[in-house]
């Protein structure tokens, strides 16, 4: 699928046109695409972001759907980055403001609860069951995508320019290759999944946003010839996968909380024995602009979304039964054991003091339908505390015109913050280079 903007065509082969090519239209990307719309230095740029999903947005993607003859929508989910949390620094926080203003954010005023292992001198230690609901501070400033999480990435994509240009071509996943021949070089990007290795098109430069595309499994950088960048990753990077599941309950949830965070660090056995899985439980559905009405004004089902620990994630997808499994069988187990552990978790959940509305409400909603995904690479992790990603806020091969970005570099490695904080900083140094 090819979609190009409306921004004024651009004659190409002009000395004054850079041609781009983005890997990844995640919040990275697309931050760099938008920057190089806005930037004001006399080069066009020609810039094609090439997303090997369904859509754009990355681990900011949200999933719905619409019944085919209302059109009235069944659900939807932000079922990676659940919100943006208060800005570290001044550049994201003046962004998240543009964004505010423009109305591609909104604030969250969910309630959030941590739960935790208690001692009895805890304020909440709950003798029954032995866990304390602590209230995450309340003005802490938290906004999610409006209206949905990928929308900010489908608007940084819409920027408007007077000169240069973005295509975004979505389900195609693109390998690189760096073409040199006497006096000229490019790079050239060729259909990754495709027998014949089309040709997708040819750049000046090439931005890559996911630490993955240099993995040895991968062959997205195999012929790039930037050996050092990929073994840089390999030695210092790695993927923490995690697993999700959402949820669609035939009523609300009678607790007073939109998202619960389970704290396994304090005794891990026991909160696991109680909790299983689960890291996160998020109603999705108390978000700002998603639906939670019918036309008929009765309230609509309500869309949950679970998220494992790193630990219980891993042990889940390492499991002897998912050895060799399909991506479908190993959703279903994945769908299977969370809600699973949802469900034996609500009992526990709704009498803890702070997070049921009614100590008599013990209506446990129906689970309608569920739907598992498995995130590979949710997050990334450093490997050596000294680690040369923490420093940098993205890679740049001036030479070969080769720039990677990602949210794994920078401090705030590991967030929307991190990402945009990279991805700015990569369209800077493509602009000033040219
Ligand atoms: C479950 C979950 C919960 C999270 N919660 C939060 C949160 O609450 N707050 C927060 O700030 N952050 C959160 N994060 C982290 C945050 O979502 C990420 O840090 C951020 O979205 C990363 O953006 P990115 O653009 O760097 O990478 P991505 O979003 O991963 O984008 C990279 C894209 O590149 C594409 N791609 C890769 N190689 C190719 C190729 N060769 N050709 C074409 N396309 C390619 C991929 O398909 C992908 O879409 C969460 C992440 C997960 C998974």
């Amino acid at each position: 699928m090819i979609r190009r903007t409306a921004s004024l065509a651009l004659k190409q082969g002009q000395s004054d046109t850079i041609k781009v090519g983005i890997l990844g239209s995640g919040i990275t990307g697309c931050t760099v695409a938008s920057t190089l719309l806005q930037s004001s230095s006399d080069k066009k740029f020609d810039i094609t972001v090439y997303e090997a999903g369904r859509g754009v947005g990355g681990r900011m993607s949200t999933r719905s759907s619409f019944d085919n003859d209302s059109d009235e929508q069944i659900y939807q989910f932000d079922y990676g980055c659940r919100a943006i949390f208060p800005p570290k620094t001044e550049l994201f926080r003046s962004e998240l403001e543009r964004w505010r203003k423009l109305g591609w954010v909104k604030q969250w005023n969910g309630k959030f609860v941590t739960i935790r292992c208690g001692d009895e001198s805890s304020k909440n230690y709950n003798n029954n069951n032995q866990i304390i609901a602590e209230d995450t501070a309340e003005d802490e400033e938290r906004y999610v995508g409006y209206p949905r999480m990928n929308s900010i990435c489908e608007q940084l994509l819409q920027t408007k320019s007077n000169k240069s240009t973005v295509a975004v071509i979505t389900q195609t996943r693109a390998a690189a290759f760096y073409v040199q021949s006497a006096g000229s070089r490019m790079w050239q990007l060729r259909h990754h999944d495709n027998a014949e290795s089309k040709v997708l098109g040819e750049y000046d430069w090439l931005v890559c946003t996911d630490r993955n595309s240099a993995s040895t499994k991968n062959v997205d950088l195999r012929d790039a010839n930037i050996r050092p960048f990929n073994q840089l990753v390999n030695e210092n990077i790695q993927s923490i996968p995690i697993c999700t599941t959402m949820v669609i309950l035939d009523k609300p949830l009678p607790i007073t909380v939109d998202a619960i965070q389970i704290d396994h660090a304090n005794n891990p056995t026991s909160m696991t024995s109680k909790f299983g899985t689960l890291e996160w439980i998020t109603r999705d559905s108390s978000k700002p602009g998603r639906k939670q009405y019918n036309s008929d004004n009765s309230k609509t089902n309500e869309c949950w979304v679970l998220q494992s620990s790193e630990q219980e994630g891993k042990r889940l997808l390492e499991s002897k039964r998912l050895q060799g499994a399909s991506l479908e069988q190993i959703r279903d187990v994945i769908r299977e054991t969370m809600v699973a552990d949802f469900k034996n978790s609500l009992p526990l959940l709704m009498s803890s003091s702070n997070a049921c509305s009614d100590d008599s409400v013990r209506d446990i909603p129906l689970v309608v339908q569920s739907f598992g995904h498995r995130w590979g690479a949710a997050f990334p992790k450093h490997i050596a505390e000294n680690n040369t990603f923490k420093s940098i806020d993205c890679y740049l091969d001036a030479d070969k015109q080769f720039i990677a970005c990602g949210d794994y570099f920078g401090k705030c490695h590991g967030s929307v913050e991190g990402a945009f904080l990279s991805g700015r900083a990569a369209a800077y140094h493509l602009i000033e280079k040219e």
